[in-house]
């Protein structure tokens, strides 16, 4: 297979989290009493390794970091370069400790965003609450997190967060031409799929205008 384009692993990416999204979602509306919830972060206090994440997965996390408040964006990349070294147990270094949230839920990893609604073959990929709970609802059906994890694969090479990090600050691509980017592929993966626009079509044509601009999108 060819090199992807940017556009194509943006807008692939985004259909990735949306499934899994589509996913979470339907098993909680129909069992009010599934676990995972704001607050709820053992899984992220308990990490079996540092997270890694695919190049796009971690664009959006640097432009997350970015929107946090200096100190705080600092003393995540602190924690970040030093979760390299972390014995396991491994806490997430994005995770807020005090309010046990995360601090770019919205740029999550998909790893993340499947946690505690997926499977590996027979078994449930969760925390022990969501191992008991799958007990006591065995029709759920788990997403197939062997085929995930394809599918990221398929958008590029993936690496811990640290690695990411000091490739960024080796001279990465700059965040805001790929926040600006991943804005307008978002815009396009979702009125293909007919839904609701995200943004205004003025915004919408003011980054594509940016975009293209930059030369990243096809002719
Ligand atoms: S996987 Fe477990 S610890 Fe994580 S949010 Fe769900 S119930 Fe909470
Ligand atoms: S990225 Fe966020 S959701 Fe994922 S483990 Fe870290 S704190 Fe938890």
């Amino acid at each position: 297979m060819g090199r992807r384009s940017t556009v194509d692993v943006v807008s692939r990416l985004y259909q990735i989290q949306e499934a899994v999204r589509q996913r979470a979602e339907e098993v909680v509306a129909n069992h009010p009493s599934w676990p995972c919830r704001k607050g709820c972060d053992d899984c992220c206090r308990q990490l079996a390794s540092v997270p890694r994440v695919t190049g796009e997965e971690w664009q959006s996390i640097a432009a997350a970091l970015s929107a946090l408040s200096d100190d705080t964006a600092e003393l995540v990349r602190r924690r970040i370069r030093e979760s390299a070294d972390a014995p396991r147990p491994v806490i997430c270094p994005l995770l807020d400790r005090d309010s046990g949230t995360c601090l770019v839920y919205e740029a999550r990893p998909v790893a993340c965003r499947a946690y505690g609604f997926y499977a590996e073959r027979e078994y449930v990929l969760g925390c022990s609450r969501i191992e008991s709970i799958g007990q006591q609802f065995p029709e759920v059906v788990w997403g197939n997190h062997a085929v995930l994890e394809d599918e990221l694969r398929s958008l590029g090479a993936d690496a811990t967060l640290p690695e990411w990090l000091g490739s960024e600050n080796r001279g990465g691509v700059p965040n805001l031409r790929r926040l600006q980017i991943s804005l307008l592929c978002r815009e396009r993966a979702v009125n293909s799929d007919d839904r609701r626009p995200l943004r205004t079509p003025a915004m919408a044509a003011g980054i594509a205008d940016h975009a293209w601009k930059l030369g990243e999108l096809p002719a």
